[in-house]
Formats: C-alpha cells, sequence, structure tokens
C-alpha cells in the first residue's frame, strides 16, 4: 500500500483505476525512412482515422449546439483530405523520405504561414484549423491520445496540472476524481470538480510515478489522502466512508423545496455556477433557485475559432430556456491570465494577470464583445437574463461596456429581433478598486458579485495559480471580508442587490459572516447547493449576527 498526501479541494471518495493525462508532444521525431510505400500508408491510415474522429465529433456537435456548431468539423474534415495538403505530404514523403510526422509537421507549418500571410482575417484564421487538423493526424500516427482519456473504464485522472482548455475537452464521463501535481484552490480543475461533484486532490507533487498508473487508487476529497492498493483496512475504512456520504447526500436530498432561511427568518438566494449549458441539469437537480456565474469564456475555449453570434445565441439560449424562469447570469468574456486562447494571439505579458484580460480585451476589441452581446441579447427573449462584466477597475469601463449594450438593443430593434426589456447588468467585484469605488460602481449597475477567487488574489497580491503561495492566499483574510463588507453596504445604500460568485461562497465556516453583513445571493457548484441550505437553515444569525460585525472589525483581527 501506498500513501500520498495532497490537498483535498473536492470532498468525496472514489476508487478507480489511476490513469495519468497525456497531453500531446510538443516534439516530433524525425528521421528518414526507406519504405516510402509503407510510410505512405501509414499516414493514409492515420489520415482516415482523424477523418472519423472529425465525422464523430461534428455529429456530437450537431447534437449538442446544432448545424453551425458541426461545420467547424466538417471544415476540419475537408482540410484533411484537401488534394494540394496531400500532395504537399506525399511529396515530403516520396522525394525526401521523411517519415509521417514530419512530414505532416512540415506541411502543416508551410500551409499556416500561407494562411497568416494573407490580407483577409478569415483566411489568416485558417492558420490555427490546417495546424489542429495536422495535429490531430499527427496524434493518430503517434497514438498520443489528444488530452483524452484512452480508457475503457471510468478512472481516477493524474496530471501535472490541467489547462482550462484542457478541461473542456476532457469526456467528463469517464473521470471518477482528479489529482494533480500542483494546482490550487481556486484553479479551474478544481472548480471543474467541484461543479461536477467528483472528488479532487492537488499539489501531490511528485509522489505520483508513471508507473503507478492502472493500478487501483482510492482518493479520499476531502482529507487530500490518496492511497495506491490499499490493503484491506484502508480499503473497508474508506469504503464506509464512500457510504456515509451516500447516505449523507440522501439525507440533503430532503431539503429539495425547502427555502433558504435562518431559524430566525432571514433569506439569501442560493445559485450556481456553471461552464456550459450541460450543466443546467446538475443545477435544477439540486434545485438552486437560478444561475448566478455563467463562464462564457468556456465556450470560447472550446473553439479552434471564434464562436459566431448564432453559436452562441445557441448557447445562452439553452441554458436560459432549460432554467425556464429561473435568472441566469452569464458573465462576458473573462480570457487572458490563465484562461489563453491561441486564436485571440494576445501578445505575451510579463504580468497576465494584471494585463489584457477579460472586459479589457472586450474594450479594446469591440467587434469580439459586440458579437457576445447580440448572441446574449438576443437569447434574453428565452429566459430571465442577466449580464455581468469581470474584471472592472472603473467606471468609464462599465459606462463604455453599457454603451455598447445600448447600441446592440438599437440593432436589434431595427431588425426586428426580440429581446427582453428587463436584462440585468452587473458587474463583478474582484479588484481592489472596484471595492473601493464600489459606492460609484453602485449607481451605474443593477448588481455586484463578489468573484472572491480573483478578489483575495489582488487584495493580497497573491497569485491564486501559485501552490507555493498556499498560507499567503488566504480567502478568509480580513482585508478580504471587510472588503465583501464595504461593497455590500455600498450596494444596499444604493438599492442594488449583492451576491458572492466565487469559491468562497461555498465556505460554510463563513456562511454565518455573509448572512451577517448581508449578502443576498451565493452562487456556488451545484453540489454545494443543498450542504449550503442545511448551513443557513441550522443558523439563527440574530443569535451571533453582532459579534461577527465586532470581530471583523475588531482591533484583535489582524491575522
Ligand atoms: C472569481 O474570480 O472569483 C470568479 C468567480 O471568477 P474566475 O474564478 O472565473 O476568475
Ligand atoms: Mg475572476
Amino acid at each position: 500500500m501506498i500513501s500520498v498526501q495532497g490537498k483535498g479541494v473536492s470532498g468525496g471518495v472514489a476508487i478507480g483505476p489511476l490513469y495519468c493525462y497525456q497531453r500531446a508532444k510538443s516534439t516530433i521525431r524525425r528521421y528518414e525512412v526507406e519504405d516510402v510505400d509503407a510510410e505512405w500508408d501509414r499516414f493514409k491510415a492515420a489520415q482516415t482515422k482523424a477523418i472519423e474522429q472529425l465525422g464523430e465529433l461534428a455529429e456530437k456537435a450537431r447534437e449538442e449546439a446544432g448545424d453551425e456548431a458541426a461545420l467547424l468539423f466538417e471544415t476540419h474534415q475537408m482540410m484533411a483530405e484537401d488534394m494540394e495538403y496531400e500532395e504537399a505530404i506525399q511529396t515530403a514523403i516520396r522525394d525526401k523520405k521523411l517519415n509521417a510526422e514530419a512530414a505532416v509537421t512540415d506541411t502543416a507549418a508551410q500551409f499556416a504561414a500561407r494562411f497568416a500571410a494573407m490580407e483577409d482575417a478569415y483566411f489568416q484564421a485558417r492558420a490555427a484549423d490546417v495546424k489542429d487538423v495536422s495535429d490531430r493526424i499527427i496524434s493518430a500516427l503517434t497514438g498520443v491520445v489528444r488530452g483524452g482519456i484512452d480508457s475503457p473504464v471510468p478512472v481516477i485522472l493524474a496530471a501535472d496540472d490541467l489547462s482550462p482548455s484542457e478541461t473542456v475537452q476532457l469526456d467528463k464521463s469517464r473521470i471518477l476524481g482528479f489529482v494533480t501535481e500542483g494546482g490550487s484552490d481556486s484553479g479551474h480543475t478544481a472548480i471543474l470538480a467541484r461543479t461536477m461533484g467528483i472528488p479532487a486532490i492537488i499539489g501531490v507533487g511528485d509522489q505520483l510515478k508513471p508507473e503507478y498508473e492502472g493500478r487501483e487508487v482510492i482518493i479520499d476529497g476531502s482529507t487530500g489522502n490518496v492511497v495506491i492498493d490499499a490493503d484491506e483496512d484502508a480499503r473497508s475504512c474508506l469504503l464506509r466512508k464512500m457510504e456515509e456520504q451516500k447516505k449523507m447526500r440522501e439525507l440533503l436530498e430532503q431539503l429539495k423545496g425547502q427555502p433558504n432561511e435562518t431559524k430566525d427568518g432571514q433569506s439569501i438566494r442560493v445559485y450556481c455556477n456553471i461552464g456550459s449549458p450541460d450543466d443546467v441539469p446538475a443545477v435544477l437537480a439540486n434545485d438552486a433557485g437560478g444561475v448566478g456565474l455563467f463562464r462564457s469564456e468556456f465556450l470560447y475555449l472550446n473553439c479552434d475559432d471564434y464562436p459566431t453570434e448564432d453559436y452562441q445565441f445557441e448557447a445562452y439560449k439553452k441554458a436560459l430556456s432549460d432554467m425556464g424562469a429561473k435568472e441566469v447570469v452569464i458573465r462576458t468574456l473573462d480570457i487572458g491570465a490563465d484562461k489563453q486562447i491561441g486564436y485571440f494571439d494576445l501578445p505575451k505579458e510579463e504580468n497576465p494577470a494584471m494585463g489584457n484580460r477579460a472586459l479589457r480585451i472586450c474594450l479594446n476589441r469591440p467587434e469580439i464583445f459586440h458579437t457576445q452581446l447580440r448572441a446574449l441579447f438576443r437569447a434574453s427573449a428565452f429566459g430571465k437574463l442577466g449580464i455581468m462584466f469581470p474584471m472592472v477597475t472603473s467606471v468609464w469601463e462599465v459606462k463604455e461596456a453599457r454603451k455598447m449594450c445600448e447600441r446592440v438593443k438599437e440593432e436589434l430593434t431595427k431588425e426586428g429581433i426580440p429581446f427582453s426589456d428587463h436584462v440585468e447588468i452587473g458587474i463583478m467585484i474582484e479588484t481592489p478598486a472596484a471595492v473601493l469605488m464600489s459606492d460609484r460602481l453602485a449607481k451605474e449597475v443593477d448588481f455586484f458579485s463578489c468573484g472572491t477567487n480573483d478578489l483575495t488574489q489582488y487584495m493580497l497580491a497573491c497569485d491564486r495559480q501559485n501552490a507555493d503561495l498556499g498560507r499567503f492566499y488566504n480567502p478568509h483574510h480580513p482585508a478580504v471580508l471587510r472588503a465583501l463588507k464595504m461593497v455590500c453596504d455600498n450596494a444596499h445604500r444604493n438599492g442594488i442587490w449583492v451576491g458572492i460568485c466565487g469559491e468562497l461562497g461555498a465556505d460554510l465556516s463563513l456562511t454565518e459572516t455573509f448572512l451577517a453583513i448581508g449578502i443576498d445571493e451565493l452562487s456556488v457548484s451545484p453540489h454545494s447547493v443543498l450542504p449550503l441550505r442545511q448551513k443557513i437553515r441550522e443558523t439563527t444569525i440574530s443569535e451571533v449576527k453582532q459579534k461577527i460585525l465586532e470581530d471583523l472589525l475588531s482591533d484583535e483581527n489582524t491575522i
């Protein structure tokens, strides 16, 4: 039995075979081949496999998001069998005697450079497509799965860390749990695991060896313990815990349909954070009151090129109509920093977390923002929509973003396209500037939603991605909690509501504090809804409120 300790970031016990996540190799082997016919046959077999995969992806995309989504994969299929592309590969194999991987790599570089040099932005964007298609063929040649899970049974996935774009591509139905070498509590692997309600452990370092792959592993997401080939005692103890958790879940089920109300009658809304319309069933199954944060950038991360207005419209419309009368707050694009997207072609930055990200990109590249806002307002006719802007620091940014909303509404009116007149417009409070300006910002919007993941990062000048900073990244820091109180007071003074959509919202040790300072809404992962409801219903807030508020401002509270 081997026991490894990490940090649990999503509770629960899971058991299954360990699977090491394989990233497509960036170095391609290059050698001279003797049998060029055999090499050509290798290429043709890989090409056929890639075309088949693309066909399957097109079908999946069609089912999930309609014809337009499927078109991208169909275009890739055509590229993979384009005659000119194929001839160039053939020449490299037959004349230069290059191995197929190197022939595909060189041809891809040649075609991508040709596209990139074109005047028309549409053709320039095809450079990324040709690289993507070629990577797929290379994966078929090398057998290295493109960020996938090549296992017939569900697995415990081990990885160094996963980027947001890698996480969106994973087949979630095959994952029982996550274990990562690095990562952080508010990183995207942890967030994804909590959304999916599966156990996750981060920060195990190099303790998980590649030779453990395939062996039975039990992970306990509440203690951060990973056990490989557990002995009988450990095994039965962990399985018992798994059983208890199942029972606990059943007990929580009884809370469905009950109000999120304290014993002395104070209510708070409990909403969910989601990354795609596919998460809506989990929101409804857990009886949440709405969606407080739909991270729209995951739509962009899932595409190989800018998602079109129609593609986005379909996704937003689906989330809104599936949620019925319940509110859905969709956050406009929040990329940059840890969420990089190749086709945005953003220049490399020294300090990406403080760089060109989120609303800044939208204001600097209004054509991207315009497309998203059109899709959002069109979708507003199908449900109860809220729109919020991330990474705000100044009042002028909000005014400019709102002006863009007005322009879109005027356009839609002229075009006779219906939209709702009751879309709430809000902002995320996740920078110290937004906290200190919250009295002024409150006059510009309908609501605030506090992004405590970034707010902690910026208040404490502490990188949320850096696992080594563990004890310094402390969302319980009085500076963060006082900031929340200040935001709450300024919101209420101006008659608007305020929520928390960072991971802190689900921290049950702070539920009383949030009730005491008067937070109106907590937006959490679907599986946190019922435990949070239970905590709220057990609380008599009037008994503790005064003390909590005094402690928050007390001289002793310095940490
Ligand atoms: C946050 O910063 O708290 C937040 C909710 O947004 P994200 O984690 O996507 O940056
Ligand atoms: Mg954020």
